[in-house]
């Protein structure tokens, strides 16, 4: 009677396999940081997209699409995360369907392709440098646009915003740069896919 309730008590061996196989499976999140930077040339006769809000301002960025760095600089940060190359790459300023986009569809281009490789973004750091206009009214828009853009929480983003003291091409107001860094997260469900 005493060795058949001691021997209740012992792991059977499926039990004992079962475990040996949740020893094997991965539990911990995977995680990868990016970084992004993008400056565009400051003309008369354009708008000024920034985070994907129009700011008014008597100049607007240069370039082949909307020209928005911040949303340029994020959408690096996270290919980068990714390993997944750059803005330039994947939206080529040769092609004409690129031609004056609206850099937020970008954004969500970009968010689907490291969504379809099971990554999904923790946070996002934005610092835009410009001498002008002064953008701090500006930045609840745009971390608005920027979560929508990326189907996050507005808490997943943080703007930050400063000149460049008067100093080089940023300080002569001759353009506008933004650096974003981008940390993005693989639900533990998927960590044993390989990592692209
Ligand atoms: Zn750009």
């Amino acid at each position: 009677m005493a060795r058949a309730v001691s021997s209740s008590r012992l792991p059977s061996k499926e039990a004992m396999k079962v475990k040996a196989t949740q020893r094997k499976k991965p539990t911990q999140l995977s995680f990868r940081t990016g970084i992004g930077h993008d400056v565009h040339r400051l003309i008369l006769g354009r708008k000024l997209m920034l985070g994907g809000v129009e700011v008014p301002h008597t100049h607007g960025l240069d370039g082949h699409s909307d020209a928005d760095v911040v949303l340029h600089a994020i959408c690096d940060a996270i290919l980068g995360a990714a390993g997944l190359g750059d803005i330039g790459e994947h939206f080529p300023n040769t092609d004409a369907k690129y031609k004056g986009i609206s850099s937020v569809e970008l954004l969500k281009q970009v968010n689907k392709k490291i969504q379809d490789a099971a990554w999904a973004i923790e946070n996002v750091d934005v610092m835009i440098l410009a001498e002008a206009p002064k953008l701090q009214e500006f930045k609840p828009k745009m971390k608005y646009h920027i979560a929508f853009g990326l189907n996050i929480e507005q808490t997943q983003v943080n703007i930050k915003a400063g000149t460049n003291e008067g100093l080089g091409y940023i300080g002569a107001k001759e353009g506008i740069a933004a650096y974003a860094v981008v940390l993005l997260k693989r639900p533990a469900a998927h960590c044993g896919m390989q990592a692209i």
